[in-house]
């Protein structure tokens, strides 16, 4: 059996054209969404991702505020930077990329963003929000990896899935919303002794740990869905994620690329989410 390849740009595509649409309705009524995206330092991955958020709202009719600073900028300068644009109505969302220079505390800064305009769900209120069931902003990438899930038509309900990572930002969060969907859901991490004896039973497995290779083909039950978050680079510098996807693919039922798979829906669903915001305030 060869696993269907769950296509992240083709969804991606779809769920962009849903984006344009609800923009353009919110336009018409006078209140075009907006996202604003600091950027601290030089970093050059952080260039790129800025680069790439800031285009992905001028294609799909959102406006978008790139603020670039050097990385010599004060922790209360940028606190007070949030501040105005926590009181600006044209933004809606307010993303601050990460990494930040070592002199500012990331927390401080994410806990300064208005809970209305976390439109990463980083902070510890949308965090508890999504832990308790009370809405907030569902983090970006494993919103994303929902909605890939979503896309195969394989039901979670009642199904086992297996989140290898624990980050904040990735692994916590996935496995919250697996088990909204009413998956029974096994968090592994590095402490984990024997992940495969996790991995062989689980029905739904995303890989979130940065590490190649992480999930081989012995891992996996036949018939499940991969989710790879992972980006990595392989021993001839080309990108890979964190499972081992050639051959895992003659196991697995979905399987998702990398590239091509978790990366550009990440980026769709902060577009998403600044929509949402914005049509809350409405
Ligand atoms: P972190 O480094 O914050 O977390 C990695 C997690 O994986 C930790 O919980 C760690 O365990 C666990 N881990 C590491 N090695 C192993 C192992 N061998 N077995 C089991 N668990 C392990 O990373 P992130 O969560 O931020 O990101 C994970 C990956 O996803 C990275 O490659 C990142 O680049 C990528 N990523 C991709 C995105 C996209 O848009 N495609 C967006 C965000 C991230 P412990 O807690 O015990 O240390």
């Amino acid at each position: 059996m060869t696993a269907q390849i769950i296509d992240g740009n083709q969804l991606s595509q779809q769920l962009r054209a849903d984006v344009a649409k609800r923009a353009a309705a919110l336009t018409a009524k006078g209140k075009q969404p907006g996202l604003a995206v600091i950027l601290v330092g030089e970093d050059p991955a952080s260039q790129v991702y800025v680069r790439n958020k800031v285009k992905a709202c001028e294609d799909n009719g959102l406006y978008s505020l790139l603020e670039k600073y050097d990385a010599e900028l004060s922790e209360a300068d940028l606190l007070t930077r949030i501040a105005d644009l926590n009181n600006d109505s044209k933004i809606h969302g307010i993303l601050v990329q990460m990494p930040l220079p070592k002199h500012i505390d990331p927390t401080k800064v994410i806990e300064a963003i208005s809970p209305r305009k976390d439109v990463d769900g980083y902070s510890v209120l949308s965090a508890g929000e999504l832990l308790t069931g009370l809405g907030g902003f569902r983090p970006c990438t494993p919103y994303g990896c929902m909605k890939l899930i979503e896309s195969t038509g394989v039901s979670l309900k009642g199904k086992h899935a297996v989140v290898i990572g624990r980050s904040n930002t990735v692994g916590k969060p996935m496995a919250l919303l697996l088990l909204q969907a009413n998956a029974t859901v096994t968090i592994c991490h590095s402490g984990t002794p024997d992940l495969g004896y996790h991995t062989r039973q689980a029905d739904v497995v995303v890989a979130a740990t940065g590490r190649r290779n992480t999930l081989t083909a012995d891992m996996v039950k036949p018939g499940a869905v991969v989710i790879d978050v992972g980006i990595n680079r392989d021993d001839n510098g080309k990108l890979c994620g964190d499972v081992d996807f050639h051959a895992i693919k003659e196991v697995a039922g979905h399987i998702t690329p990398v590239p091509g798979g978790v990366g550009p829906m990440t980026i769709t669903m902060l577009l998403v989410n600044t929509i949402e915001a914005a049509e809350r305030e409405l």
